[in-house]
């Protein structure tokens, strides 16, 4: 039985050492202030367990065994009092608490000294008074902050809550021990007390580790009910916040939740603030300041009297931005769990901030599309105007005789003009859509004609390596339609399937209607486009470049125009293409109720120009 208690005595001391050494480590690595008071209080009672074993072993007499007794007793007593200064250092106590605590520890220490020299031969009576005092004064230390922290941790999220917990719990086991000690009786001197009260003081050692640098399994587990949470903010975050102000204020809200804290900050790379919650603007640059420039994530205690901090690194593409969190009246402990998440969550915070950036951007890039298209569109249209009727009167002869080299000119000036005014009409249809200015004009029509004219429009066009065939039903197609733009539609299309396929070959217009739909489908046996371009065929100024595309003119406005004009009428404009072989663009409009009772009608005619 004697080995067995021995064995457990060491164990127990060689616990609390290895907790007091591993204190020190965290202290070392992140030099809060809270963090330093709870590692002396460790490392004191560190000194205690390994000097009782020292003791122990060596049965010290005399000078030597006075000289431990009374290092056992001052460490003891500090190990309580720092307990008592680390809830101080995140609760303040007020000055007469403090002085009370300071009265009663230099008290205890005195009362100590004399027990073990003055007293030591002064009768149990004495002695037991003495000890009563010493253990006293601990709990005194220990007993009011565990209740404080066990009361704190309640509205805190959940690993700050366990943390909270574990330290209240471990201190609170030691004090049952130390009450069970004094107060066992007889009880307490059997071999079997001993082992167990040895075997539960050891309990408490990784409980109380596991208040300061909790492993990550027990993080995990203590996280797990929050995940979903910080999944849906990561989520808002990323997807949802429209503007960088909006994330940015969003990100330090979910901060002080995440970490528990009382304060959170994102400060961009010209060292401006832009978003704040919890703190003020003057703890801000007091944070910054304090901040350990080296590392990823540095905890720094701003100035004496406030809490820790912790600042990680957002890598932003204009330089490095900081997010920070403050720690409160209840968020005292800041260790490496606090500064790991913290640092995860930076990055989501980068990765927004950089998406939401890129979002601006682009939006100010279609703001000047937009800019660009109305400028342009109605500056170039007055002049155009005028060089209109200057190239017909020129035509008409109005302007004197032309020499022949003149007359041959005239034509080809004629048709330039009439593609440059085409090209200002696209241009001011799209403006007109951009500014929502764009009147539709529906009236009842047969599409059978509306189709025809585009494609008689776009037949000057066609050189003879190309074939126009169309073919539309007997019976007509009744729509409600806007028809010069559904003529504008198709003939951008057939004029399309001519200027792709630069090889030649049948361009194939068919109209049919069937199930309340009407398809009008152009198909060319050309340069068709590949799946990785289908995406910016419908945007604006969208143009596929490829060696083959590159020399051909167009702004990349047609498809886009005709796919929102499309939609405008209720429908839709679709795309399959084979690479190298050919493209079947189509346009689908809603027919109108009289011809859906003729619902199935094939084509019949066709027509080869
Ligand atoms: P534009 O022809 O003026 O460039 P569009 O908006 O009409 O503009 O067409 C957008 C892009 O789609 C074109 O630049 C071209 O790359 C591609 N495209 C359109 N029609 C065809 C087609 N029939 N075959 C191959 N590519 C086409």
């Amino acid at each position: 039985m004697i080995l067995a208690e021995r064995i457990a005595q060491n164990l127990t001391a060689l616990g609390f050492v290895a907790l007091g050494a591993a204190t020190a480590w965290e202290w070392y690595r992140y030099r809060g202030k809270a963090q330093g008071r709870l590692a002396l209080s460790l490392v004191f009672l560190a000194i205690v367990a390994a000097l009782a074993r020292v003791q122990d072993l060596l049965g010290l007499s005399g000078v030597a065994g006075t000289l431990v007794g009374l290092v056992t007793i001052l460490a003891f007593e500090a190990s309580g009092y720092f307990v008592l200064m680390f809830r101080d250092a995140f609760l303040p106590l007020s000055p007469r608490a403090r002085r009370a605590a300071n009265a009663l520890l230099v008290v205890t220490c005195v009362i100590g000294l004399a027990d073990i020299t003055l007293l030591s031969n002064a009768g149990r009576d004495v002695a037991t008074v003495a000890a009563f005092e010493l253990i006293f004064a601990w709990v005194v230390f220990t007993g009011e902050p565990i209740v404080r922290f066990w009361l704190a941790s309640r509205n805190l999220p959940n690993v700050q809550k366990a943390r909270m917990r574990a330290l209240s719990f471990g201190f609170a086991g030691l004090i049952a021990i130390l009450v069970f000690d004094v107060f066992g009786g007889s009880a307490v001197q059997s071999p079997t007390a001993i082992i167990a009260t040895q075997l539960i003081a050891l309990a408490m050692v990784p409980v109380i580790y596991a208040s300061f640098a909790p492993p990550s399994f027990l993080r995990g587990l203590w996280r797990m009910g929050e995940a979903a949470e910080l999944r849906a903010a990561i989520q808002d975050l990323l997807i949802f916040s429209a503007t960088r102000q909006d994330l940015a204020e969003k990100a330090t809200g979910w901060a002080r939740r995440l970490l528990g804290a009382q304060g959170a900050f994102i400060v961009d790379s010209e060292g401006a603030i832009v978003a704040s919650s919890g703190i003020e603007d003057a703890e801000v640059a007091e944070t910054m300041a304090a901040r350990a420039a080296a590392p990823e994530v540095g905890i720094a205690a701003p100035r004496p009297g406030r809490g820790a901090a912790i600042v990680a690194l957002l890598h932003l593409t204009e330089g490095i931005g900081f997010l920070g969190v403050t720690a409160g009246p209840f968020t005292p402990i800041f260790g490496s769990d606090e500064a790991s998440q913290l640092q995860g969550y930076a990055s989501s915070v980068t990765a927004g901030l950089e998406r939401v950036r890129v979002t601006e951007r682009l939006a100010a890039i279609e703001e000047n599309k937009t800019q660009f298209l109305n400028l342009a569109s109605h500056e170039l249209r007055g002049p155009l105007t005028v060089v209109r009727g200057y190239v017909s009167m020129l035509e008409g002869g109005l302007l004197g005789d032309l020499n022949d080299r003149g007359r041959r000119a005239v034509p080809v000036i004629s048709a330039k003009v009439l593609e440059m005014n085409a090209l200002i009409e696209q241009m001011i249809e799209a403006a007109r859509l951009e500014e929502g200015a764009l009147m539709l004009r529906p009236e009842p029509a047969d599409l059978r004609s509306v189709v025809s004219a585009a494609v008689d429009a776009a037949r000057p066009l066609v050189e003879d390596k190309h074939q126009i065939q169309f073919k539309c039903p007997e019976r007509p197609v009744q729509v409600r339609v806007d028809g010069e733009r559904i003529k504008t539609i198709v003939s951008n299309l057939v004029g399309n399937a001519v200027k792709y396929s630069p090889a030649g070959g049948p361009v194939e217009i068919e109209l049919a209607s069937r199930g309340g739909i009407a398809r009008v489908s152009v198909r060319d046996h050309g340069l068709g486009i590949a799946k990785e371009d289908m995406p910016i065929l419908f945007t604006r100024f969208g143009r596929v470049a490829t060696p083959e595309t590159d020399h051909l003119p167009g702004t990349g406005l047609g498809l886009y125009l005709g796919r929102q004009l499309a939609r405008l009428h209720g429908g839709e404009i679709t795309v399959e293409s084979d690479p190298g072989r050919g493209s079947i663009f189509t346009l689908h409009l809603p027919v109108s109720e009289p011809s859906r009772a003729a619902s199935r009608q094939e084509p019949s005619s066709i027509q080869v120009s």
